[in-house]
């Protein structure tokens, strides 16, 4: 278990061209890019509440699948919370993070429901032609493996700031909000994606 210090880590993990950077930048900066620019690893740092104190939560953007076996066993080690990307577009891409949550449930388990991840169908702003992976088989797998689901859109904004406060919310051990301050966090409630 990784020791109660002042920071809340946050790994993003999902195969390449999901939108992981895109979340990530949505939700810390509020800006989206067509562009597409790999990343080999980024952390971000924000201010949040964590019993009634103030400490840091720490958001690390993985590069996909080709981070190494060792720094992927690292990042979920020293991880507190997981966000499980796909593509809705890709099934491919539901696919290739069966790995990720073998390695999770080898490091954090057996038994992950104390642990907050989110599986997340991103992209859900596409067209509905574009969509290989339905909200009901994204739940459906989110079921399977025991972990939280919801489906947002990095372009568009759609449950991006839903998206951290429900994980956060999912963190049974100590109490961590975005809310810095007196100011007490009411739940949003994620609502359905519209397709465009
Ligand atoms: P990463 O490799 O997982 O970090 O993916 P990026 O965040 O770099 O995004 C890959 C590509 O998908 C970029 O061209 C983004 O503009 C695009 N993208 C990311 N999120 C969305 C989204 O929610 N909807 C749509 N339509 N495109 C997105
Ligand atoms: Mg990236």
């Amino acid at each position: 278990m990784p020791e109660q210090s002042n920071d809340y880590r946050v790994v993003v993990f999902g195969a390449g061209g999901v939108g992981k950077s895109s979340l990530v930048l949505r939700f810390v900066k509020g800006t989206f890019r067509e562009s597409y620019i790999p990343t080999i690893e980024d952390t971000y740092r924000q201010v949040i509440s964590c019993n009634k104190n103030i400490c840091t939560l720490q958001i690390t953007d993985t590069t996909g699948s080709h981070q190494f076996p060792a720094m992927q066993r690292l990042s979920i080690s020293k991880g507190h919370a997981f966000i499980l990307v796909y593509s809705v577009s890709s099934r491919q891409s539901l696919e290739e993070l069966r790995p990720i949550w073998e390695v999770i449930k080898e490091v954090k388990g057996p038994d992950l429901t104390a642990i907050p991840i989110m599986l997340v169908g991103n992209k859900c702003d596409e067209s509905a032609e574009l969509h290989e992976v339905s909200t009901t088989e994204g739940q459906g797998q989110a079921q399977q493996w025991g972990v939280h689901f919801m489906e947002t859109s990095a372009k568009t904004n759609h449950n991006v700031k839903q998206l951290f406060e429900e994980l956060l919310n999912l963190e049974k051990s100590r109490n961590v909000s975005l809310q810095v301050g007196n100011k007490t966090t009411s739940r949003i409630a994620k609502d359905k994606c519209e397709v465009m």
